[in-house]
């Protein structure tokens, strides 16, 4: 039996799943795998691991294990899990990459998906476990695709063994066809369980015009006006990236301060306080007498339509808020907001991202100060995976930045572009949660119409080396007969098997026959015994790779740096990174300071020039605040140390040499100063921030191709012609 508090009793009875229990239970004691379907916040991730629990699922020894795409929920929910069970975190606990607190009493546990792709490569029945749930599957995740591709055949494998293994799928949309029905994978097709919403209704107000360039500052004056006339509840906000959330809301605290009140504060102190909640309820009040108009109770992911849609009637006035207080329309753009402090709303801006410290994610959690609005500026993470609670704002900007590759080429590039028509109304579902809500969209009806319905699986948009290697070493040979809930195109296994190959982590493939065969063959490699070492490493295989060689003269501390340095590249745009306040500009500007100090020192030191930009990675990490592990007294590498260094980087990245042109070859312009590769026809440049963009030596190794206004090389480094 489980041990509630009242309040969370009373918490859990308000939501959806909890009227499914009996239901969802049956189907899963009755099938061996199952698919739950239900709204964001209907429950299913903090709720249904309880649900097996109090069934017994843990009692006979067994876990119940629980993947989750994205660390920030694996750490958060298991908190969240563990305090409804009052429970301690030895029981329900977390395991991420390498950071957790899994003891021998756990049975509940939540990971992310990559760790139990490892799991199974060290035990493939997965023993330990007597459920697996997959969550979030609709975000369609690589690793979690893998791993329902894995989980189809473990599945009745444990069976065989007469210890069954349930599979549970849990899905924020009804769009799970891909499991459903697709034979190869679940030859029974498995039950779908449907969590009523019980969303409350979301009005969807359309911008008249779609901002193309600054929908940052679109976001500040549509957050401005909410907070100015609207009823109280929280915001959230949607951007695309770290450094705009934190523009975002630098501007906003400055807008509407928030000052802490010191709690030994005098008489005056408290008295200024109550003053100010007296005033700022009495500024409530009068706009309580708002009322909300009437909402179709299903329409917040369509287009409203009585709201009408607005680029019908494109010429009436700009701003239809106007003179109209009781107009949530509150119109597009510039209606002469100043950015003028206003210091009688303080309004509480958290910001939200991936990549934000645990504890300071954990604050929008948390009720606001008394008398302050709540706004958190996120990125996609608010989307599916955290529900923040008090929301009743949502403003959307309908971007998203996403990586894009080029499946032959490998040139990737950073777009902001705009999101799917489901994104779209996750988001605006994220207003409805705890009373009626409103969806900011700050383009128009007509862009949004225009958005692809779905985005496609992650699967079949980036290169797949490094899951080929990780299957390869389940010894999952031929990964072209791989039950993929979506398989990857053909192009990019081939790619990814070449690779392999070339890096050694494969074993290459008699070249006889036809070409077609020789494909076949390719796509059919098996592991090598490098490549069940460079497995074991959590990083892409190249890099793997150099961390494998780099036992030798004694260069491991050097490539581990210089491998965080390009894999963790958030860690080192922190410098680059616009600063959110006075204390953190100070902060910055010395670690500038600090990191040009130490350039100087290292650069000195003439073999090291030869090292290029992993150099300045180097040391990057040396200015030890960047919080990477790094040894604060490491000394630049010898002379000896430069040339293995350059060696083992070119091991990894052969591939991508590139050659400068030659001043004979100068027949057009445009090839100055480029250079030439082998898998491009276009010249390619070395990178303005890059130390070897005045030096342009005869051939570099990059760590990547990036387009923006032309090809660059990012991660230079020179090295000789054998
Ligand atoms: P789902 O997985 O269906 O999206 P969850 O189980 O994650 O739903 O969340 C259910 C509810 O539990 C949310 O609406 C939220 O109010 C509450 N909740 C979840 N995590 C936390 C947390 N860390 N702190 C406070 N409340 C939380
Ligand atoms: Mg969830």
């Amino acid at each position: 039996p489980v041990d509630r508090t009242p309040q969370v009793q009373e918490a859990r009875l308000k939501l959806p799943i909890l009227a499914e229990e009996q239901v969802v239970m049956e189907a899963i004691n009755e099938n061996p795998v199952v698919i739950i379907c239900g709204e964001t916040g209907s429950g299913k991730t903090t709720q249904v691991p309880q649900f097996l629990y109090e069934a017994g699922y843990a009692s006979s020894g067994g876990t119940i294990g629980i993947t989750e795409p994205r660390r920030v929920a694996a750490v958060s929910v298991s908190q969240r899990v563990a305090k409804e069970m009052n429970l301690s975190h030895r029981v329900v606990s977390y395991q991420i990459r390498y950071e957790g607190n899994v003891t021998d009493e756990t049975q509940i546990k939540f990971m992310t998906d990559g760790v139990l792709l490892k799991e199974i490569q060290k035990d493939f029945l997965l023993s330990k476990y007597n459920v697996i749930i997959i969550d979030e599957a609709h975000e369609r995740s690589v690793y979690t695709d893998i791993l329902i591709g894995l989980l189809s055949r473990i599945v009745p494998l444990r069976q065989k063994k007469g210890l069954p293994l349930k599979l549970i799928i849990m899905s924020a949309t009804l769009r799970v066809e891909d499991f459903t029905d697709n034979a190869r994978l679940f030859s029974v097709k498995p039950p779908v369980v449907q969590v009523d919403a019980r969303q409350f209704p979301v009005t969807v107000h359309f911008n008249k015009k779609t901002p193309l360039d600054d929908y940052s500052g679109e976001c500040f004056r549509k957050v401005c006006k909410i907070h100015r006339m609207l009823p109280a509840g929280g915001i959230l906000v949607f951007l695309t990236g770290q450094v705009e959330v934190h523009s975002l809301c630098r501007r906003l605290r400055k807008a509407f301060p928030y000052q802490k009140k010191s709690t030994a504060g005098g008489e005056d102190d408290k008295e200024d306080s109550v003053e100010e909640i007296r005033k700022f309820k009495k500024s409530r009040k009068r706009r309580k007498v708002l009322t909300l108009p009437k909402i179709d109770l299903n329409n917040y992911s369509v287009v409203p339509v009585d709201e009408g849609d607005e680029d019908r009637d494109i010429d009436s006035d700009d701003d239809a808020a106007t003179g109209s207080d009781l107009d949530l329309d509150l119109g597009d753009g510039d209606s002469g907001e100043d950015e003028k402090s206003d210091l009688s709303l303080p309004l509480y801006v958290l910001p939200l991202y991936s990549l934000l410290a645990p504890e300071k994610q954990a604050k929008v959690f948390r009720a606001p100060p008394p008398g302050t609005r709540l706004c958190v500026v996120a990125t996609n993470v608010a989307e599916t995976s955290l529900t923040i609670p008090g929301i009743k704002y949502v403003v959307d900007c309908g971007r998203a930045k996403r990586r894009f590759y080029d499946r032959i080429t490998g040139v990737s590039s950073f777009r902001v572009t705009w999101i799917s028509q489901a994104s779209a109304d996750q988001r605006a579902g994220r207003a409805g949660r705890t009373e009626p809500g409103h969806c900011y969209r700050l383009y128009s009806s007509a862009v949004f119409m225009d958005f692809e319905k779905f985005s496609a699986p992650e699967i079949t948009r980036r290169p797949v080396e490094d899951l080929i290697l990780q299957m390869k070493s389940l010894n999952i040979e031929k990964v072209i007969n791989f039950p993929f809930p979506t398989p990857p195109p053909t192009e990019a296994l081939a790619a990814a098997e070449e690779l392999l190959i070339a890096l050694g982590a494969l074993k290459e493939p008699p070249m006889t026959g036809r070409l077609k065969q020789q494909l076949a063959a390719k796509l059919s490699c098996p592991i090598s015994a490098l490549g069940r070492v460079m497995a074991t490493f959590p990083v892409a295989p190249r890099y793997a790779k150099m961390l494998a060689l780099s036992r030798q003269h004694e260069c491991l501390p050097y490539t581990i740096t210089i491998v965080s340095a390009m894999t963790v590249r958030e860690l080192f745009e922190e410098l680059d990174r616009p600063a959110g306040s006075e204390e953190e500009a100070a902060q910055l500007k010395g670690r500038r300071a600090r990191f040009l100090q130490m350039q100087k020192v290292w650069a000195g030191q003439g073999p090291m020039q030869k090292l290029g930009d992993l150099m300045v990675m180097l040391v990057n990490s040396v200015c030890a605040d960047a919080g990477l592990y790094v040894d604060p007294k490491m000394k630049p590498p010898t002379e000896a140390q430069v040339t293995y260094l350059r060696q083992i980087v070119l091991a990894g990245l052969g591939d991508h040499v590139a050659r400068r042109v030659q001043a004979e070859e100068l027949l057009d312009d445009k090839w100055k100063n480029a250079y030439k590769t082998a898998l491009l026809e276009d010249p390619v440049f070395i990178h303005p921030s890059s130390v070897l963009f005045k030096e342009l030596p005869e051939f570099v190794v990059y760590q990547e191709i990036v387009e923006t206004t032309k090809l660059y090389m990012k991660g230079v480094s020179a090295v000789e012609p054998e």
